[in-house]
């Protein structure tokens, strides 16, 4: 183990492990990944709803978009070379009200301009040549969306790292940070590591990592919980692949969907609920510290002001179970409320500027000799090779690799 690692990476979640996957390509590199909980993918890697996403929703030109198409790609490639259980099933996008047409349409154009081929719109009808049991009055059958173990990508990643020579530290959460002279030095719980360069992608804790190493990130992490049912086995053959709505444009999240999961069984949801803890998992998960930082950010009473409403729709589907079947209900009418039982949630780290946006791309700032990776929200896993080596082209040039 050398004394002082080239680069350390904080955070294992998909980000960290595919930049330093990245990185232990170079020969002669010595680094390390330190990971706060005592397994990988702990976080949003390890509870998310597994799909590999086509690009069909990102703004052409944008990083979400650019990562997400060529990730992709490489996600598959990745997977069938390393045996990881995956599927390009494809999914339907379902339009079930009027006012959702030119959404609708609008997604058909950005996938085209993100260089999405087979596309095809769906009137209402034809819509069970894909989904038999699925309603709607037009869709979009999307071919190159699939599902896949990001817990498997990960172990995967992780392996090769280890093979080329790289560290990965688990129950290593760092608190606390100092220079010395032209080295940077990370309190552990497990002793200090010392490196000459840092790479953080600590995701929902993203922000206080960069604070907490002199630079200030411009934005507050606000943690989304999104709430998962899953149908009972005898109601499986509802859903073939994939479900989903018309997304509302306005916020960075797409609506609760139907996912096939590649280890079987369907889940129902992410739903999207402010939660009052960063790792917040229930309903009943509360840090004081957590909501008084986002209570004295101005940012979020802006946030709140404009979507006041949607957030209270949000919470009672949180409570009730019967108005989340009846959000669900309008994709696939059939549903009753015994069909589904609950389930797990993930949690998501949503970027807020002090204007109140919620960030929608991804955003990476860099300060002499860090990296700081604040906003990688979905499509971030899919994406995860392609963003992994952006962000190690980038420590390339600022660490003079
Ligand atoms: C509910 C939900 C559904 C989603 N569905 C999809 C999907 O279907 N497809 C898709 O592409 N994306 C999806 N996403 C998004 C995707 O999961 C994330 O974009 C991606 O996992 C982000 O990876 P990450 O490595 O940045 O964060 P994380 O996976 O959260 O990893 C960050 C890691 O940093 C560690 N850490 C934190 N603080 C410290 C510290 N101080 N020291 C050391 N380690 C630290 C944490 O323990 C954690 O393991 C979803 C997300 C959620 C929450």
């Amino acid at each position: 183990m050398p004394n002082t690692y080239d680069i350390a990476v904080i955070g294992g979640g998909i980000v960290g492990l595919a930049t330093a996957m990245e990185l232990s390509k170079r020969p002669g590199l010595s680094l390390i990944v330190l990971e706060a909980e005592d397994h990988l993918a702990a976080h949003q890697t390890g509870n998310n709803s597994g799909v590999i996403h086509s690009g069909i929703y990102y703004k052409p030109g944008s990083l979400k978009a650019k990562n997400c198409v060529a990730g992709r790609v490489a996600m598959y490639e990745f997977c069938a070379e390393n045996n990881i259980a995956h599927d390009n099933c494809g999914k339907v996008i379902v339009a079930t009200h009027e006012d959702e047409l030119p959404a609708l349409e609008r997604l058909f154009e950005r996938g085209t301009a993100n260089g999405l081929t087979g596309l095809r719109r769906l009137k209402g009808e034809e819509i069970k040549e894909y989904e038999p049991h699925a309603a709607g009055i037009a869709a979009i059958h999307v071919p190159q969306t699939g599902i896949v173990d990001y817990v498997g990508v990960c172990e995967a990643y992780a392996k090769i790292i280890q093979i080329a020579g790289g560290t990965i530290q688990t129950n290593s959460r760092v608190t606390g940070f100092h220079k010395s002279g032209s080295e940077f030095v990370l309190d552990t719980p497990q002793g200090e590591v010392t490196c000459r360069n840092l790479i953080n992608c600590a995701g929902l804790q993203s922000d206080r990592v960069a604070r907490m190493c002199g630079v200030d990130p411009g934005l507050q992490i606000i943690p989304f919980r999104g709430e998962y049912y899953e149908l009972v086995p005898e109601k499986h053959h509802l859903v073939k692949n994939l479900i989903y709505p018309v997304p509302d444009i306005r916020f960075p999240f797409l609506g609760v969907h139907f996912t096939r999961m590649v280890k079987g069984g369907v889940e129902a949801g992410p739903n999207a609920v402010l939660a009052f803890k960063r790792e917040g998992y229930k309903m009943s998960s509360i840090s004081i510290k957590d909501m008084l930082q986002f209570t004295f950010y101005i940012g979020f009473w802006r946030m709140a002001s404009k979507y006041w409403k949607t957030s209270i729709g949000e919470f009672y589907r949180s409570f009730s179970k019967a108005a989340f079947v009846k959000a669900l209900q309008r994709l696939l009418p059939e549903l009753q409320y015994d069909d589904i039982t609950r389930s797990g949630a993930g949690v998501r780290a949503q970027a807020l500027d002090p204007k109140g946006n919620l960030l929608d791309d991804f955003s990476i700032v860099q300060a002499e000799h860090m990296v700081h990776v604040l906003n990688a929200p979905s499509p971030a896993a899919t994406a995860s090779i392609s963003i992994g080596q952006a962000i190690a082209e980038m420590a390339s040039q600022n660490f003079n690799l």
